[in-house]
């Protein structure tokens, strides 16, 4: 059973699935290509969606790219690819779901920023034009609020009322009140306008970790909306993922979430798919869902004399990851084998034996030979110039063995025995 008690929140229907409630917490993305470019985009979002993406936000920005949207969905559909599209609008989305019908018809979800939607007068008729879309369209929304784009003239207000306090409030907390504010004014306004509540997802994000801790626990204090998670402007490379995993680690884990985006800055001809890989990772890690087969492997110390068991260890990673797409329909549960590659014999078979299979490979000083446990057990020994490919021959029969319909139940107890032992 998960320690993790979700917030009770609406469950709201995407295509066929759902999201909130009880519903798994969704993995989303989002292109970088130009939309206008309909084989680039429907191109990017099969690769996020063939990653693991289960719902793809694409920009829709132009008359041109709105006119391309259902273009992009038909070379998905012809692509065997049957994944949610949400169109990301900002400025000009009431004009375009107006003019461009296909399009709001090929969407599955409208993004809609407070923020963006306009000024003065305008701004009601604006937002209220694309809330009425979504209604005579039967799609949901989500209300990203933003704080680089948050609505200026509900800043002013609230800076404003702040000012008249006894004793203001400083400024960074009235920015986040502004941001829940904005999202849950929003959201009642589209309710006005007669959007049922559970259509409507929301999120606000922000760039700084304890900023967005704050802004969410007070969101999901304040409402029951399904919330979309995620640290804007997360960064390039390890500072992204470690912001976004710290930011999103703490929320998940007190059940706030039911959606997320790790927004990572893809390194100059980096993969667009590695947001997608890293969202599943968090959510694996903290034991929320599983997606793939999980490799335990140590850091490496002086006691390792090449680099050989951090390749088997990355090789048997890839080898998993690639396998899955085949793997999930045809043996159910796989998702949840973990498979240890270490690098000696001072946590080496200890490890091992913790896995569903494991190998511990010989260190410095120790005989060239690599034990192999599979269930707890020891099974074989391999040695030689072709451990890697026999160990992956093993974890391949093991999948086979285990997890095809029919195969036999394995005990739930084995770990537990083997870490008792252990303390003992
Ligand atoms: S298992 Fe062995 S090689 Fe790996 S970190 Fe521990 S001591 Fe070093």
């Amino acid at each position: 059973m998960s320690p993790v008690t979700r917030r009770a929140s609406r469950k709201v229907r995407l295509a066929g699935r759902w999201v909130g409630g009880d519903a798994p917490i969704l993995v989303q993305s989002m292109t970088n290509t130009d939309t206008e470019d309909a084989k680039s985009t429907a191109d990017q979002v099969a690769a996020l969606a063939r990653a693991g993406s289960e719902a793809v936000r694409i920009t829709v920005n132009t008359l041109e790219a709105a006119r391309q949207v259902p273009a992009i969905r038909e070379r998905l559909l012809a692509m065997g690819v049957d994944v949610p599209l949400i169109g990301d609008f900002h400025f000009n989305g009431h004009k375009l779901l107006a003019q461009v019908p296909e399009c709001a018809v090929a969407l599955d979800k409208y993004r809609i920023n407070p923020g963006n939607v306009g000024h003065g007068s305008k701004r009601d008729d604006q937002f209220a034009t694309m809330i009425e879309k979504a209604i005579e369209h039967a799609k949901p929304v989500r209300i990203g609020v933003n704080w680089g784009s948050l609505d200026p003239e509900l800043l002013a207000r609230l800076m404003d009322a702040n000012a008249r306090l006894k004793a203001p409030k400083e400024a960074d907390e009235v920015m986040r009140e502004a941001l829940v504010v904005s999202a849950l004014e929003s959201a009642a306004k589209a309710e006005e306008i007669g959007l049922p509540g559970d259509r409507i997802i929301l999120s606000a994000k922000v760039s700084a970790v304890q900023d967005l801790i704050l802004v969410y626990r007070e969101l999901a204090r304040r409402c029951d909306h399904a919330l979309h998670l995620g640290l804007t402007e997360a960064g390039m490379g390890s500072k992204g993922i470690v912001a976004s995993t710290a930011a999103m680690g703490v929320l998940l884990q007190e059940g706030i979430g039911d959606t997320i985006r790790v927004s990572l800055t893809p390194e100059p001809g980096g993969d667009r798919t590695r947001e997608v890989i890293v969202a599943q990772e968090i959510l694996q890690a903290m034991g929320l869902r599983s997606f793939t087969p999980q490799v335990s492997a140590c850091p490496g110390c002086g006691r390792t004399t090449s680099t050989f068991f951090q390749e088997l260890a990355a090789r048997i990673q890839d080898y998993l990851r690639t396998q899955m797409p085949v793997w999930k329909s045809r043996y159910p549960g796989v998702e949840d084998m973990h498979v240890a590659v270490m690098g000696c014999v001072v946590n080496g078979p200890g490890e091992s034996k913790l896995a569903d299979i494991g190998i511990s490979l010989p260190g410095s000083g120790e005989k060239p030979v690599a034990p192999v446990f599979v269930d707890g057990e020891k099974t074989v020994t391999l040695k030689g110039e072709r451990i890697a490919e026999e160990f992956q021959a093993i974890v391949e029969d093991y999948v086979k063995a285990r997890y095809a319909p029919g195969a036999p139940k394995r005990s739930t107890q084995r770990k537990k025995t083997i870490a008792i032992t252990q303390a003992e």
